[in-house]
């Protein structure tokens, strides 16, 4: 007790002097473990000290009838961006494990960050908080946080209760199947009707300092392990050491996950964030301040840059040669796509579309398709965010521009100057040169190995 005392005057001293908080943000020195009712009061507290962006609900309530909180973060006097485009949509939960206090306290954090940077007019809250959606349900497993147990009420594990390879012979992984507790089917119905759209999932807990991608039930790379080893080298390259691996290697086997129901049925690009385990040493408190801003840091740029976690196709050039329909497009995300096609709409009807391409993560691409003899409709993407089949399908809009003009009336155009002026062998030459340009047939991603299925 004594040195409980000691080490609380020196954390004073050291905030008050400012010598932490010159590289540590001020709140991560503030904060103590939430139980739920102190976690009720701050969180209906932020809703009413900031209604212009805190939207309190609850997902429903624990087997004992304590209320899930979220926490929905946005700029509620626009309803998308800027440009016109949806707002990304981020779910963050915490607290599945009731004795995991650090893990939940991240979800806290992360909220309380752009709560107090937006009333601080801090120009990366306001920017995240006008083009996205965070939604924080904090405290999942209220019921084992006051018993301060790692199970819920009836022991079970609710991170092994999820609807995704459930496994009776996982430990204490539900009465019967999977969603048996009133706290996981809460978090499954709260995901299905508000997060559909949602670009990235983090769920949180503590345990071993660490990242984990899916899967937990096998030991393969997921398909999109382009877009996980991309934002592991990232965050590694600028950020945090944290450890980043597919959790069943990273950690151990393990089923019927939140993180694989995520992944595996959502679609979302989905992290466990492991904290470590130190918070019952009190002589590792300044150390575990330290860490914890590590963690929001990398918090902060997964959600800062959620735009970019799936496929973005961008049109680059696009040109009508005879009924040949030729463009360029450019996939911005970090997510690879394939069977994207380019669709031509009268109404509701598809009347045309090109061939299926697949495109990688920040590459482009070439494609030609004939049969195209239609007027009066509308130009849009349809492509599938991520590589899982269960990623979310989304069509955009795609202006296409003035058609009228393309290669085939350009070179009807150039050769009649040509004629005029004497110099067809020119323009043959550059006809030839065209041709030559043509790309090849493309090919499927899938058809040729992946380094993931490599490495698995
Ligand atoms: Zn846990």
């Amino acid at each position: 007790m004594r040195r409980a005392i000691i080490m609380l005057g020196v954390l004073l001293f050291a905030g008050f002097s400012g010598t932490v908080s010159a590289q540590i943000p001020p709140i991560v020195n503030d904060h103590w473990y939430h139980n739920h009712t102190t976690l009720t009061v701050d969180v209906q507290a932020w809703a009413s000290d900031y209604p212009e962006i805190v939207d309190l609900t609850s997902a429903g309530q624990t087997e004992l009838g304590r209320e899930l909180w979220v926490v929905r973060l946005s700029d509620w006097a626009v309803e998308t961006k800027e440009d016109g485009t949806p707002k990304d949509m981020v779910y963050i939960d915490g607290g599945h494990h009731g004795n995991e206090h650090l893990g939940t306290e991240l979800a806290f954090l992360v909220a309380q960050y752009y709560i107090e940077g937006w009333a601080d007019g801090e120009e990366e809250a306001i920017r995240v908080l006008s083009n996205t959606e965070i939604h924080v349900l904090i405290m999942l497993n209220a019921d084992g946080n006051d018993l301060d147990t790692r199970w819920n009420v009836n022991q079970i594990d609710l991170n092994r209760n999820y609807a995704h390879r459930w496994d009776e012979n996982e430990t204490q992984s539900g009465r019967g199947g999977p969603f048996s507790e009133s706290e996981t089917l809460a978090n499954s119905e709260y995901m299905n009707t508000y997060m559909k759209d949602a670009d990235l999932y983090i769920t949180m807990h503590t345990g071993v300092w660490i990242m984990l991608y899916p899967w937990g039930y096998m030991p393969d790379q997921p398909v999109d392990w382009e877009l996980f080893h991309f934002i592991r080298d990232d965050v590694h390259d600028s950020l945090s050491e944290i450890p980043i691996r597919n959790a069943n290697q990273g950690l151990y086997p393990n089923r019927g996950t939140s993180r694989d129901y995520g992944y595996g049925i959502m679609g979302f690009p989905t992290f466990t964030f492991e904290t470590d385990d130190e918070q019952w040493a009190l002589g590792s408190i300044e150390s575990l301040d330290s860490r914890m801003a590590e963690e929001l840091d990398v918090m902060r740029y997964l959600i800062d840059n959620v735009w970019y976690w799936r496929a973005r196709l961008i049109l680059d050039s696009f040109n009508l040669d005879g009924d040949v329909v030729n463009f360029e497009v450019t996939n911005l995300g970090r997510a690879s796509t394939r069977n994207a096609t380019l669709q031509y709409l009268v109404g509701e009807e598809v009347v045309w579309e090109s061939n299926n391409f697949t495109i990688n993560a920040t590459s482009s691409k070439s494609v030609s398709t004939s049969g195209f003899d239609n007027e009066g409709g509308e130009w849009r993407f349809s492509y599938q965010k991520r590589l899982i089949n269960s990623a979310v399908w989304v069509n955009e809009s795609v202006d296409v521009g003035d058609y009228e003009t393309g290669f085939f009336a350009q070179s009807m155009a150039s050769l009649v100057w040509a004629m005029q002026v004497g110099a067809i062998p020119l323009f043959v030459i550059g006809f030839a040169f065209w041709w030559s340009r043509e790309e090849k047939p493309f090919y499927l991603v899938d058809e040729i190995p992946l380094e993931a299925e490599l490495i698995g």
